[in-house]
């Protein structure tokens, strides 16, 4: 069998290969599983539908909104040094040259991609993959049919946006993730529908790039799922800056006209207003329908999820399902994560999903994240805690950053002091946040975190800080006399 990058198999009725482990999506949770099953010693067919590896994330998520954010970055802190005696003239933006650097990076990551597969001599199959029974998969591309055995399969086909009956989707000018990363045109006013992360990172972009800027949220806070003191210095900058965001609002409806495209606006802030484009992120749904699941005898629930267990196995023992596609959140960190235990599994170890938390990032301006337990949930549940807070204004390398705004908020147990979670908002939380995942997984107290010693001046010192707080050790700050200890 070749072990080519990319493989057209002849059109024949039986088994065109015999796999041991066929993996269906090449995201990033299918191509970790196949890269690890096979350095485990199996024989593995990748299939693919797009010409290229690297799923959602690589081509039109995680990395180009992230090439994105960085050029946006630079825009913004030019404007922002203004303050400190450093004038720039304003950035000329050639959009084919910066559309092109961003695909270059794309490029890099994809075809690094295709030579581990080459290295460890994963047949990647190009083509729509269906089950035809449990034990098979037809491929298609572009008409021409293929068969694919397997003795275990991974299905790895990931989500796509969700979309609204009420909103013309074929009209050009309303964009998903994927046409907000396309980089067609900076409109002069963009609606961003739904204040979560995909919407808030491109609003990012695009602010930065010129559009005025319009978010319209269905919750009483942009970013529902983080604490709503982690996200406040969020809402502060944007709002600032933003044309306008509206909370408790929905679009209820959506007419295309010459001028624009007119939004009538319910709720907290009823109105209609016209843009030139709108960007719909209100979450993503899973591929699970798109299979023929049934073929194979796979389960699916009422929202096209497929259950697995701990070992990532669906119904079907020897067909493993991981990523978007077995529900949330839908991260690629933990599709790969799942990715590996469902590679290990099928190849006869006995690995189990047993990770206690999944961080979550928003890489805008400033970045928020979280781990672990929120207060929200705290509440919600019932749950038992004390926290410790730093404010970022007490943070010499955030000051010397121009950036004052942050916050590192530390949850932990009231009896142990172990820590539960942790929300930070700032530049760089994104990447901070992993001490503080690293820390839950090895049940940290907050005297271990306090007594590490961190570097000078950084801002991971505020994790630090955050544990001296809820200690009462702390001295960068004047906490109360009742709080001293
Ligand atoms: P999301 O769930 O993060 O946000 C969608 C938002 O839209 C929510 O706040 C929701 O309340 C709101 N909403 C829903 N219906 C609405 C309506 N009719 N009108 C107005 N608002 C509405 O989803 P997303 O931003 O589309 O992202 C999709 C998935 O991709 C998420 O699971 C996200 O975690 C993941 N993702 C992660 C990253 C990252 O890790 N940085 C980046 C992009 C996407």
């Amino acid at each position: 069998m070749s072990a080519n990058s990319s493989f057209r198999v002849p059109m024949t009725k039986t088994p065109d290969i015999e796999a041991e482990l066929v993996v269906l999506g090449a995201g990033p949770g299918g191509y970790t599983a196949a890269f690890r099953a096979a350095d485990l010693g199996k024989k593995v067919v990748l299939v693919e539908r797009a010409p290229v590896l690297g799923g959602v994330c690589l081509n039109v998520g995680c990395i180009p909104s992230k090439a994105l954010l960085h050029a946006a970055k630079v825009v913004s802190e030019t404007r922002e040094m203004a303050s400190a005696g450093l004038g720039f003239t304003p950035p000329s933006i050639d959009l084919a040259k910066l559309r092109g650097w961003k695909d270059g990076i794309v490029g890099r990551l994809t075809s690094g991609l295709s030579a581990l597969a080459k290295q460890r001599k994963v047949t990647v199959v190009t083509g729509t993959a269906r089950f035809v029974s449990a034990r098979e998969i037809e491929v298609d591309r572009d008409g021409a049919r293929s068969r694919i055995s397997f003795e275990h399969a991974i299905i790895a086909a990931g989500s796509e946006p969700a979309k609204l009956p009420f909103i013309p989707h074929d009209d050009p000018r309303v964009l998903d993730s994927t046409g907000a990363l396309d980089l067609a045109d900076v409109p002069k006013r963009l609606l961003v529908i739904g204040g979560g992360i995909i919407g808030l990172e491109m609003a990012t972009v695009y602010h930065a790039l010129g559009s005025r800027v319009s978010v319209v949220e269905l919750m009483d806070q942009i970013i529902p799922g983080a604490d709503r003191d982690i996200v406040a210095p969020l809402m502060k900058h944007i709002k600032a800056r933003y044309e306008q965001i509206h909370l408790d609002t929905k679009v209820s409806k959506v007419e295309p006209g010459s001028a624009g495209l007119t939004v009538a606006f319910e709720g907290a802030h009823t109105h209609t207003d016209t843009f030139d484009r709108i960007l719909v992120a209100v979450g993503r749904v899973p591929n699970g329908r798109q299979l023929s699941l049934d073929a194979a005898g796979v389960a699916i629930d009422a929202q096209g999820y497929i259950p697995v267990d701990r070992q990532m196995r669906t119904n079907i023992p020897h067909i493993f399902a991981i990523g978007d596609i077995v529900g949330q959140p839908m991260l690629a960190h933990k599709a790969v994560h799942e990715g590996k235990i469902a590679a290990e599994v099928a190849a006869g170890r006995t690995s189990t999903f047993d990770a206690r938390v999944i961080p979550s990032v928003a890489y805008t301006d400033p970045e928020v994240a979280w781990v672990g337990l929120t207060e929200n949930e705290a509440k919600d549940k019932a749950i038992a805690y004390g926290k410790g807070s730093f404010p970022w204004a007490a943070s010499g390398r955030a000051l010397s950053l121009g950036r004052d705004e942050g916050l590192t908020k530390v949850l932990f147990d009231p009896e142990t002091h172990r820590i539960l979670g942790c929300g930070i908002v700032g530049p760089n939380a994104g990447d901070l946040i992993a001490e503080a995942a690293l820390a839950i997984e090895m049940g940290a107290d907050a005297t271990d975190i306090a007594s590490t010693i961190h570097p000078h001046p950084t801002l991971s010192e505020t994790f630090a800080q955050s544990a001296e707080m809820f200690e009462g050790t702390i001295t960068d700050l004047m906490p109360k006399q009742s709080q001293r200890r």
